[in-house]
């Protein structure tokens, strides 16, 4: 049964739900397990890989079949209720240290707009974010791929919070999971919660490789979205992969210095190599690139700006998405306001360069862009600390 303890009627509904709710018990052997960080994790595990494991463990390989769609279909977390295996088997699993992890959800808010925000505990205390958007019929779930962020990007409140750990592939898989079971079918996934998601590759390879299985969660490989500011090793890696995501590069700003100013990274992968690294990754995939761009007043949002954009993407089949930025207590700039940004998005559209303004969901509930981590930085300022 699904107990809400609504705190807040006036502008967006905060939803406390205790850990037996979204996400299922952690208790017993299974978190044990987790906090001695023992054990491997089923969960993590892609479809082959599973395969590979019922078969040294000699088992019939057509029940990796079951493991994976009792974890990703049905969200079981525990290995006795995999009923299809023999109990034989299901002993043998957990005797070699074999568990299904899950992640606590500790908190669920709702904006008046519908989009969500749920606030998650990792096995070892950490806490990440994902947001669900609905869009008529898209349900598009924001995952979150490490614990904080080191990327230092000056107007996102996750780069203020200290950089913990990446999240296992299991972590990131999770977040679809447990958001499913309480709020219906996932369409769309954008890896563009907290994190750099090209700086946990492997990982964000494997969750992508796991969400997209048919036998799992089968979300087509056209609605998965992998956000960067500009890893461009990773970007040239990830072309070469057999899996092609959709790409979206966080710009922000057309020009070095100012992009150096505002994303540090552009110090280490400037400009023309990032804009070669897409291209590379167009011809590879034959795939329409987005970039996005945060739209800050009186700073990369002027006439000016939007001819070096035009000049700087020309030759990339793109599209661009322009996103007021989103304030946070930690955030020294502020949004363009809508008549700037539709100016900015005529100049482009006039140029042929396709350009859209993102309605900015869940700002109220700091579940926007560049939001995931306010409401912590808002309590460590609240009590003095820097939040870090
Ligand atoms: N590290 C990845 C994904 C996380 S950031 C990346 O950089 O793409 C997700 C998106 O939020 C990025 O496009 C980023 O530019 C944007 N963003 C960050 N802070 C923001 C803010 N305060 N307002 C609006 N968008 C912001």
């Amino acid at each position: 049964m699904i107990q809400h303890d609504i705190i807040s009627k006036n502008i967006s509904h905060i939803i406390l739900i205790s850990s037996y709710l979204i996400g299922q018990s952690t208790s017993g052997l299974n978190s044990d397990r987790l906090s001695s960080l023992m054990g491997i994790d089923l969960k993590d595990k892609t479809f082959n890989e599973l395969e590979k494991i019922v078969v040294e463990l000699g088992q019939q390989k057509y029940l990796a079949g079951y493991i994976f769609q009792f974890i990703h279909v049905k969200d079981v977390s525990e290995i006795p209720d995999i009923t299809p295996l023999s109990k034989v088997f299901r002993t043998r699993l957990a005797e070699r240290d074999y568990f299904i992890s899950k992640i606590k959800t500790l908190e669920k808010q709702v904006d008046k707009d519908k989009t969500a925000k749920y606030l998650f505990e990792l096995h070892d205390n950490e806490k990440i974010e994902s947001v669900l958007l609905h869009d008529g019929r898209r349900n598009t779930l924001c995952v979150s791929t490490q614990a904080g962020c080191n990327m230092n990007c000056e107007f996102c409140a996750t780069g203020k919070i200290k950089f913990k750990r990446n999240l296992s592939a299991g972590e990131i898989a999770d977040q679809v999971i447990t958001v499913e079971a309480d709020a219906g079918k996932i369409t769309n996934l954008v890896y563009m919660g907290m994190g750099e998601p090209l700086l946990n590759y492997e990982n964000v390879i494997k969750s992508v490789e796991i969400l997209n299985h048919k036998e799992g969660k089968n979300i087509g490989i056209r609605h998965i979205t992998i956000s960067t500011c500009g890893i461009v090793p990773m970007i040239e890696k990830l072309a070469d992969e057999e899996l092609h995501p959709r790409l979206a590069i966080s710009l922000n700003a057309p020009e070095d210095a100012l992009r150096s100013r505002i994303m540090p990274i552009n110090n280490k992968y400037p400009l023309d190599k990032l804009i070669k690294a897409v291209q590379n990754y167009q011809n590879k995939t034959d795939q329409r690139v987005t970039f996005e761009y945060v739209m800050i007043k009186d700073l990369n949002d002027s006439a000016r700006h939007a001819q070096m954009l035009i000049k700087l993407v020309r030759n990339i089949s793109c599209n661009i998405n322009l996103i007021e930025l989103n304030p946070h207590p930690a955030c020294i700039y502020k949004g363009s306001g809508s008549a700037a940004m539709k100016k900015f998005a005529s100049m482009l559209n006039e140029a042929n360069i396709e350009t859209v303004i993102r309605f900015r969901m869940g700002r109220e509930i700091n579940a926007a862009c560049g939001q995931l981590g306010a409401d912590w930085l808002k309590k460590a300022k609240d009590s003095g600390s820097n939040g870090k």
